[in-house]
C-alpha cells in the first residue's frame, strides 16, 4: 500500500547547514529531542519543513541549499535576521519558553519585555505564516500536517485558513502550565484561539492537557468534555501522546566495537567508584545548580564515600548569546568548584563537569558505565534522557533518580527513584539510597524501567498520533 504522506513541521530542521561557497552547503543530521524521536518513524513518507538555522540572504545561496536539504527530504523556511530575532530569541525563547516551564522573568527583564511584547508577538505571526506559506506550497490532498511545539502555536490556525480540509494535528513537546500561569500572556487567547483551529492537539501527559482545557474553557469560555474542546459544535480533540525513543537503536549501538572500547576505557578509568551522570543541555530548567547541591550535601553527610564516587554532568551549551545563561554557566562553575576543592585530592576529583555535548556513541557507552542516573529538572516536557539511559541499562540495571516534575516522571515513576529537586535533602538522602541499593531491587526497578521504555517508542508515538488524527477527522466528518 501505499505509505501515508505526512509533513513534519517544526521550527528547526533536523539538520545544521554550514556553508562552503557561494552555492555549496554541508549537511549534518543534528542532536535533539524532537529528532531523536522521529528518526525512529518509519510507517509514512515523512517531509520536514522548517528553519535550516541560518541565514541566507541571497537566492543563489536559497536555491543551492533547497537543492540540498531535498535529498534529506528537508524543505527549508527562510527567515531573516531581524524576524529570528523578535520572533526565535523573543517570543519564543525569552517569553514561551520560560511561561510554559513556570520559571518568572529575570527582573530587569520583566519591564523590557513587557514593552517589546506586540512587537514580537508580531513577529511571532509573521513567522508562523511564512511556515504556512511553506507548506501551503508543498501540500497535496490527502496530506497529513504534524506542527510542532511552541514555536507554531499560531500554525494551525494560518493552514485551515488557506484550507479548511487541510488535516492538522499539533503537539506539544513542552509542558503546559496551569491555565493561572497562560492567563497572564497578553496574547493568552489568541494562541489558544489558533491552536484550537487543529483537528487534534497533543501533549506528553494527561495534567498539560488537562490544563490546556481549562485555559480554554477558563479563558475563552468554550466547553471542555471529555474528548477536547467544543466550539459551536466543532470539536477539536485533546490527548496525551507520551513520546518515547527509538530504544533499538540505543541497544544496537552497545554492541558496536568502538563503543565497547569505550566502555571498557570508562571502566577502567572509574575502577573502584560508583559512576553517577547527569545529561542535560545547561538550561534553567535542568535544575543543574540543586543536582550538584545535593551532590554535595551527600558527599558532607557520608565521608565513607568521598573516593568512592563520581559525578559526570554533560552539560550542552544552549543560547550561550543570552546573558541569563551565561549567569547559569559561571554560576554551574563556581559551585564545581568549590565543591571539588572541597572534597577532591590530588589524584581525583569528585565531579567532572563539562561543557560540552557528546556523539551518539560516546554518550551510549557512559549511559551503560553508569551506576545512577541523575535527572533533576524544575520543568520538563518529557525529559528523553531518562529514557535513553534506561534503555542502555540492561546489563548494568543501574538506578534512576528522577524529577517528578519531569513528563517521564509519569511513565517511568515505578521504577525510578521519583524527587522534587528543589529538596535537596531529599535528593541527598535518594542519592544513598541508590548507591546502597540491593541487586534484586534494582533489578526490579530496572526491569519496570526497561519494559516501559522498549514498548512505547517513537516509532509507537508518532504511529498513535497520526492515526488519532485520521480518526478524529473520520469521526468529523460522520457528526455532520
Ligand atoms: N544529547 C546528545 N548529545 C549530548 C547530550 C544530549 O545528542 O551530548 C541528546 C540526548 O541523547 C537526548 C537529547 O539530546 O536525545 C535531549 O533530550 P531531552 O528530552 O532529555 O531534553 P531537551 O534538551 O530536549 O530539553
Amino acid at each position: 500500500p501505499l505509505k501515508q504522506r505526512l509533513l513534519v513541521v517544526a521550527n528547526r530542521l533536523p539538520v545544521s547547514a554550514v556553508r562552503r561557497g557561494e552555492d555549496s552547503w554541508s549537511l549534518e543530521i543534528s542532536a535533539g529531542g524532537l529528532v531523536s524521536a522521529l528518526l525512529g518513524v518509519k510507517e509514512f513518507e515523512a517531509k520536514w519543513i522548517g528553519w535550516a538555522g541560518v541565514n541566507v540572504p541571497d537566492e543563489i545561496g536559497q536555491n543551492a541549499l533547497s537543492k540540498a536539504l531535498a535529498e534529506k527530504r528537508c524543505i527549508p523556511v527562510f527567515l531573516d535576521e531581524e524576524i529570528v530575532h523578535q520572533y526565535y530569541n523573543g517570543y519564543c525563547n525569552n517569553i514561551l519558553w520560560p511561561l510554559f516551564h513556570y520559571l518568572g522573568l529575570p527582573q530587569e527583564d520583566r519591564l523590557a519585555t513587557t514593552r517589546s511584547f506586540q512587537s514580537q508577538f508580531d513577529a511571532y505571526k509573521k513567522a508562523n505564516q511564512m511556515f504556512a506559506d511553506v507548506v501551503n506550497e508543498h501540500y497535496e490532498e490527502g496530506d497529513v500536517v504534524w506542527c510542532h511545539d511552541y514555536h507554531l502555536m499560531f500554525l494551525p490556525k494560518c493552514l485551515k485558513e488557506y484550507n479548511i480540509k487541510m488535516k492538522v494535528g499539533w503537539f506539544l513537546h513542552t509542558p503546559f502550565p496551569s491555565s493561572e500561569i497562560h492567563r497572564t500572556l497578553p496574547s493568552r487567547s489568541e494562541l489558544l484561539r489558533s491552536v484550537l483551529a487543529a483537528d487534534l492537539v497533543g501533549f506528553h501527559t494527561y495534567d498539560y492537557a488537562r490544563h490546556f482545557v481549562s485555559a480554554c474553557t477558563r479563558i475563552l469560555g468554550l466547553e471542555g468534555t471529555p474528548e477536547g474542546v467544543e466550539d459551536q459544535g466543532k470539536l477539536t480533540r485533546v490527548a496525551a501522546f507520551p513520546i518515547g525513543i527509538d530504544s533499538e537503536r540505543f541497544i544496537r549501538a552497545l554492541e558496536v566495537p568502538k563503543v565497547q572500547d569505550h566502555i571498557k576505557e570508562l571502566k577502567e578509568r572509574f575502577s573502584g567508584r560508583k559512576v553517577m551522570l547527569g545529561v542535560d543541555r545547561l538550561d534553567m530548567i535542568k535544575g543543574i545548580p540543586q543536582k550538584i547541591l545535593a551532590f554535595e550535601k551527600f558527599l558532607e553527610e557520608n565521608p565513607s564515600w568521598h573516593d568512592k564516587v563520581v559525578l559526570l554532568q554533560i552539560a550542552v551549551p544552549t543560547r550561550t548569546d543570552v546573558p541569563e545563561y551565561q549567569k547559569l554557566t559561571s554560576q554551574v562553575h563556581e559551585i564545581v568548584g568549590r565543591i571539588n576543592g572541597r572534597f577532591g585530592t590530588l589524584t581525583a576529583v569528585p565531579i567532572h563537569h563539562l561543557d560540552r555535548s557528546l556523539d551518539f556513541h560516546a554518550l551510549c557507552a557512559l549511559y551503560a558505565v553508569t551506576d545512577v542516573a541523575l535527572v533533576t529538572s524544575l520543568r520538563d516536557g518529557m525529559n528523553l534522557v531518562s529514557y535513553e539511559f534506561v534503555a542502555c541499562q540492561d546489563s548494568k540495571k543501574g538506578v534512576l533518580i528522577l524529577s517528578e516534575f519531569a513528563g517521564a516522571a509519569q511513565s517511568l515513576g515505578a521504577g525510578a527513584i521519583l524527587v522534587n529537586p528543589w529538596n535537596i535533602t531529599e535528593v541527598a538522602s535518594s542519592i544513598g539510597y541508590a548507591l546502597n541499593m540491593p541487586p534484586e531491587e534494582r533489578e526490579k526497578r530496572h526491569h519496570h524501567n526497561f519494559m516501559h521504555v522498549t514498548t512505547h517508542t517513537a516509532q509507537d508515538w508518532a504511529e498513535t498520533f497520526v492515526s488519532e488524527l485520521n480518526d478524529t477527522i473520520v469521526e468529523a466528518q460522520l457528526r455532520m
